[in-house]
């Protein structure tokens, strides 16, 4: 009874901390316009699988300490120009739709630190469904072919969860190939009639042998032949930020090589789950599979 009363008055107390705590974080510098931050977001609504870039204006005494969106820490940048700090913000496809609140905290110089919450809006988007024949061994696996794919999956989330420090990535982001979009991010497919996972790229037209260029400047974080995608490369653009180039014939770079925007970095084909040559390309921000084409809306040429 002694032990219960003890763990009561400990919890009692750890809650009111907390609620003192939690009290005067949110209140510091909360006085009716005299916020030291501003947010603008663009796009000001972010449809399913789709990208914003967030800017964050502070005054000179004042340091960001932390961005959270979606119950996640947002890596930020530092624009050196503007002297405005950005951040990217993803709504994967397992995102609710509405609003969802983007906070950021921040330390003054000889001021307290603050919390300030923005309004961000996710919209629903409906996207068609798309039937393909495949030979029947790529729909239904063996034990052996499953282990294969479950553990290239393994890998690839692994490496797209991986958040480097440094930005490599620059404005504008390229097209891997000039072309027409085949298939779009986020079609229900139906693969011989069976329901699978929506597609998480864009489908590009390019014959095989057709030169893949790197989107943007990075570091290759991947290159894999994988069941499904075949031969794969991935990009690690910095900060979270990765394109991912699959169904390759070849490679034309190796693993840890540093890479140029418009660089060669393979040849279109059509290994792996393909109905013909083409290029699959994919954008995962944070480990979420976004839209490439929405990527491009945003910050491409
Ligand atoms: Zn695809």
């Amino acid at each position: 009874m002694i032990q219960i009363k003890q763990s009561f008055f400990s919890y009692t107390l750890i809650f009111f901390i907390t609620c003192l705590f939690s009290t005067w974080i949110c209140s510091m510098g909360v006085e009716a316009g005299s916020y030291p931050v501003s947010v603008s977001i663009k796009p000001d609504k972010i449809p399913l699988g789709g990208i914003a870039l967030a800017t964050i204006k502070t005054n000179d005494k004042t340091k960001l300490l932390d961005v959270k969106f979606l119950g996640e820490r947002i890596p930020y940048y530092l624009d050196p120009s503007s002297r405005n700090y950005f951040v990217l913000l993803g709504a994967g496809l397992d995102c609710k739709p509405g609003v969802h609140i983007l906070t950021v905290a921040w330390q003054g110089i000889d001021a307290p630190p603050g919390l300030y919450s923005h309004k961000v809006h996710v919209m629903a988007r409906t996207f068609p469904e798309e039937r393909l024949s495949v030979p029947e061994r790529m729909v239904e696996f063996s034990p052996k072919i499953l282990e294969r794919v479950l553990n290239d999956q393994k890998v690839v989330k692994e490496i797209c969860n991986n958040i480097s420090d440094e930005r490599y990535w620059r404005r504008p982001f390229v097209w891997p190939v000039k072309s027409k979009i085949l298939s779009q991010f986020g079609f229900r497919r139906i693969f011989n009639n069976k329901p699978r996972s929506p597609h998480s790229g864009v489908d590009l037209r390019a014959p095989e042998g057709t030169p893949v260029l790197a989107s943007n400047y990075g570091k290759v974080a991947m290159t894999r032949d994988c069941y499904l995608s075949g031969k794969t490369v991935i990009l690690d653009h910095g900060k979270g930020l990765y394109t991912l180039y699959a169904h390759l014939d070849s490679y034309k770079v190796t693993e840890g090589q540093a890479i140029k925007q418009g660089q060669v970095i393979g040849l279109a084909g059509s290994t792996g789950r393909a109905t013909g040559p083409h290029l699959h390309w994919g954008v995962s921000l944070l480990g979420k599979r976004l839209d490439p084409a929405e990527l491009m809306a945003l910050l491409g040429n």
